[in-house]
């Protein structure tokens, strides 16, 4: 192997965006193709195979490669949200098929299984993150097809062992896939510990600036069920737009820098706030504190990502009060952007939501951390 043969490391993979240079003008930033069609050959052939934009456009090719590296994986595809991404892995499920998912996840996307999973005739069971025999007393060898995987998971951060529950799908004959929109490709690579199927929400973290909607799934290996999902992308039809791809690929430019600041600030975050007299609780996974640290040590190098949760002493008044106190932290939904978010969780999730009502989510950014921690220090005293 020569020396530049050598395996790149995610940081000259994403900052680079694999090093691609546009043949036609040597141009180092991508050119980007809006064109919907494209013409055939004589010969009834395509040129290069494509044929129109749902099924395939050449702007997609770098945005994939590049994730696709990141993951680890053998294919990625573009989806026009993660929850587009999400869906089309259950379509590609068949009536009567069984799903085993965390009781905790990504609100959303657990309201979908239940409305519309249910009414396509899925089953699911929902279970403790962070318990694997609960995993394990779920997991149906010949009834289990697949088992939805979200680490660490919104919004109190839970681990989940991915190798282990992994190790419990292979054996019952399930694929397993993760979201791994919290931990990001620089953090945890899903592949590495077994995951088929590794899914993105990649509005948050791999774009990075609250501008673009988008998702993404990543395959380890080829096989039915996943040509059944990439049938469900090219004609379920919910493909990115050629120009949000082209901006995807320009925040991943920057994803290691801004997951390792997140996570350094985060972190110290956690650490400021673990032993305050006003506050409840600090879920963080960084924290040794966190019931899933030893885990999240396992898999997870580099940090402990951007996203924390505070519980604050005086309830859901308190909570709410100190939210609208905050000045830097911007109250919105959302996470994975240059800026710090804040977000009082239960009353976005509703009255099921098993979320506390004096819980606050912290989607943690890149500004410089003494300001933030003097932020939430401000609104803390002016909310007492
Ligand atoms: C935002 C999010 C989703 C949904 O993605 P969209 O891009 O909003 O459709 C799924 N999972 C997690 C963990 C998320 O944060």
């Amino acid at each position: 192997m020569s020396d530049h043969a050598k395996k790149q490391s995610p940081a000259t993979v994403s900052a680079q965006a694999l090093g691609w240079v546009d043949e036609a003008t040597k141009s180092v930033t991508p050119p980007l193709y809006p064109s919907t069609t494209f013409e055939r050959n004589t010969d009834l052939s395509y040129h290069d195979g494509r044929c129109y934009t749902r099924a395939d456009n050449p702007t997609y090719d770098q945005a994939c490669a590049v994730l696709n590296e990141l993951e680890g994986g053998s294919e990625t595809r573009l989806f026009a949200s993660g929850m587009a991404a999400a869906v089309a892995v259950l379509h590609a499920l068949n009536p009567g098929d069984h799903v085993v998912a965390p009781k905790v996840m990504y609100w959303a996307l657990r309201s979908f299984m239940l409305d519309s999973g249910v009414r396509a005739g899925l089953s699911f069971d929902f279970v403790d993150n962070a318990d694997i025999a609960d995993w394990d007393n779920h997991i149906v060898a010949g009834k289990t097809k697949l088992v939805w995987l979200e680490t660490p998971a919104n919004p109190d951060w839970q681990i989940t062992d991915i190798a282990a529950v992994a190790k419990l799908a292979k054996a019952a004959g399930a694929f397993v896939v993760v979201d791994n929109t919290v931990a990001t490709p620089l953090l945890t690579r899903p592949i590495d510990f077994g995951a088929d199927i590794v899914m993105h929400s990649a509005t948050k973290y791999l774009n990075g600036h609250s501008d673009v909607l988008a998702g993404s799934l990543t395959t380890a290996k080829d096989s039915e069920f996943w040509q059944r999902v990439c049938k469900q992308h090219a004609s379920g039809g919910a493909v990115l737009g050629v120009f949000e791809t082209w901006l995807l690929l320009r925040g991943m430019r920057t994803l290691s820098i801004r997951v390792e600041r997140a996570s350094a600030n985060a972190m110290a975050i956690a650490k400021h706030f673990e032993n305050h007299p006003e506050i409840e609780q600090v879920q963080y996974p960084g924290l040794e504190s966190h019931v899933g640290h030893d885990i999240a040590k396992k898999q997870m190098s580099g940090g402990f990502g951007g996203m924390l949760s505070l519980r604050v002493k005086g309830g859901e008044k308190r909570a709410v009060d100190f939210h609208n106190q905050c000045k830097l932290f911007k109250r919105a939904t959302s996470l994975g952007g240059v800026e710090s978010l804040i977000e009082h969780r239960s009353s976005v999730e509703g009255p099921t939501s098993p979320v506390p009502a004096d819980l606050l989510r912290l989607s943690v950014g890149i500004e410089d951390c003494d300001d933030l921690v003097n932020d939430l220090e401000t609104a803390l005293r002016l909310s007492k």
